[in-house]
């Protein structure tokens, strides 16, 4: 995926069939499946693919147990469905993950074990392994850091964990491998439209400032919680305004240490005090703990978490682990913002009741946008994206998506290594030897477990990634910054060098370790 040669595509004045605005789970996508299609594609990410909200989720491919208890039954299916697809797809990203529920009174257990049998039966045949209830003595043996004081059993089901970032990366990767042009690093400035039609779109490399004019048949706004942002460049000839569609909603979660949950198990407190359900995720050697649903006009890409949602957060994992972790604790703060599609009364107070299902519109113009959804179902929202555009006659359609079992760039048969270890060699599924063979392979600029980040590994985010900066290195390609902030910082000016000596002369190291350790001070900030 060199990014020369993609831009260089860009130029070309040939016509494209499908533009994508947006670089997250939902446009990459579209992307792939358009491709996959045998359409020309292009797609043009502003900053660089999952630095939205798709770097930013809990990490979980999930059917929504939570979803299930609002009696969404046919989003949860979907979901359990598509669960089964990405696991099988990308091995080495995507993987089971045993779940511990806890039960502190005498109906929980039987109340919520019951539910999960419904899950299971709604798994099907595609079920990662059945539920199984659990005595409060099996349930310490699983999750010894437990609070032990009034706990009456537990309940223990299967779900699925993932690299949202490192999967996004590899989206775009097999997106090219099928023929698509992707470029990170490139906004969409402007909507081309003719005779009140939209037929394609301005993008401007952020590096160099060069525009490009791209002719499309069909442009998709992928743009996640900026979706109206792009829907506002489709003024129509009266310059009538669009009421928009999104509903953001701020999500933060809290990185401490693997000792605080030493278990390969992950733990779901089914009821918090605000009615949501909080886990704690063991996740490459830490913790993850999270998270909130606050509604959030501020539209940032770097989102602020407020003070409520730590103590919040913090507060939960004190009931229910026995040594509580304090602020002192955390190693990274990350806030995404879910592009929840307003319900059509407006009432977008209470963003817990909007629906996560995803919105497929058809402007007048012919811009299709696409938002709200999961990262789990990334799959089939494409699918429903492309189902659309043929039925709105922008594209002549073509049967049957080939992605179901399109096996994404990397992708090992299968990987017996467990997301809940350390980052290593293993991220890189069939290309660990590619990686191997790279200079610096011996080299840790960290070092964690028997993993860490290599000198290797930079090279190769640079050579076959895409990455451009220092944060795309150290955010998206290694999740560094969201695993440990302080030692992410640490080992910039390290990263800078060695992108300067990949990137070449016109790669500013210094400014880009700079802003990289601004960055980092940010998710350092425990409010
Ligand atoms: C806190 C939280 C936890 C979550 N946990 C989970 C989970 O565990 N499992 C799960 O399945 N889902 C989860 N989700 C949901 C999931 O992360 C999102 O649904 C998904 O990532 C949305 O992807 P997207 O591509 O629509 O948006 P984004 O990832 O935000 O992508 C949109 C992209 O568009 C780009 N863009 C914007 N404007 C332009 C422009 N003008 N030109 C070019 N590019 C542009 C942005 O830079 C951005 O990269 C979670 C969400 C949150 C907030």
């Amino acid at each position: 995926m060199d990014r020369a040669e993609q831009l260089a595509r860009l130029r070309d004045p040939a016509p494209f069939d499908v533009a994508v605005i947006g670089g997250g789970a939902t446009g990459l996508g579209v992307a792939l499946d358009a491709a996959a299609r045998g359409f020309r594609v292009a797609l043009v990410e502003a900053v660089d693919f999952a630095k939205g909200t798709s770097s930013r989720a809990t990490k979980l491919v999930h059917g929504g147990v939570r979803y299930l208890a609002q009696g969404n039954v046919a989003l949860v299916r979907e979901a359990l469905h598509e669960r089964a697809l990405l696991l099988a797809n990308a091995p080495h990203l995507a993987q089971p993950v045993p779940f511990v529920m806890p039960s502190y009174g005498w109906w929980e257990r039987t109340f919520y074990g019951a539910g999960l049998k419904v899950y299971d039966a709604l798994a099907g045949r595609r079920g990662l392994g059945g539920t199984q209830f659990l005595s409060a003595s099996q349930t310490m043996a699983l999750l010894p850091t437990l609070r032990r004081e009034g706990l009456t059993g537990g309940v223990k089901y299967w779900d699925g964990q993932f690299d949202d970032a490192r999967l996004a990366v590899a989206l775009a990767r097999t997106a090219v491998s099928q023929g698509a042009c992707v470029a990170n690093h490139c906004a969409a400035t402007a909507l081309r439209r003719e005779g009140g039609k939209v037929t394609g779109l301005v993008a401007k490399d952020r590096e160099s400032g060069e525009s490009f004019a791209l002719v499309a048949r069909c442009v998709i706004n992928a743009a996640g919680v900026w979706v109206d942002a792009v829907r506002a460049m489709d003024i129509d000839a009266g310059g009538a305004r669009r009421t928009p569609i999104v509903a953001p909603s701020q999500g933060v979660h809290l990185i401490v240490d693997r000792d605080f949950l030493p278990s390969d198990h992950a733990l779901l407190v089914p009821k918090t005090q605000d009615g949501r359900v909080l886990f704690a995720v063991p996740w490459m050697g830490k913790t993850i703990l999270g998270t909130t649903d606050t509604p959030s006009e501020e539209l940032a890409l770097e989102p602020t978490p407020f003070r409520s949602e730590v103590e919040f957060i913090l507060g939960e994992a004190a009931r229910c682990l026995a040594r509580a972790p304090t602020r002192a604790d955390v190693r990274s703060v990350w806030v995404g913002l879910r592009p929840l599609v307003k319900p059509s009364d407006e009432d977008a107070d209470d963003t817990k009741a909007i629906s996560r299902e995803h919105t497929v519109r058809v402007a007048r113009s012919g811009l299709v946008t696409v938002t709200g959804g999961k990262w789990t179902t990334y799959r089939a929202m494409a699918e429903d994206v492309l189902d659309r555009c043929f039925a709105a006659g922008l594209l002549e359609a073509r049967p049957g998506s080939a992605t179901a079992y399109l096996p994404l760039v990397g992708a090992p048969k299968r990987s017996s290594e467990s997301l809940a270890q350390p980052p290593g060699e293993h991220l890189y599924g069939t290309d660990a030897g590619t990686l191997r063979a790279l200079p610096g392979a011996e080299r840790w600029l960290w070092r964690d477990g028997g993993g860490g980040l290599s000198e290797a590994m930079v090279r190769f985010a640079a050579r076959f990634e895409m990455a451009r900066d220092v944060e795309d290195v150290l955010a998206r390609r290694s999740r560094l910054l969201f695993l440990d902030a302080a030692q992410a910082a640490a080992v910039a000016d390290d990263v800078a060098a060695l992108l300067r000596d990949e990137l070449g002369e016109r790669f500013d190291a210094r400014a880009s370790a700079a802003s990289f350790k601004a960055l980092a001070a940010h998710y350092l900030e425990v409010p």
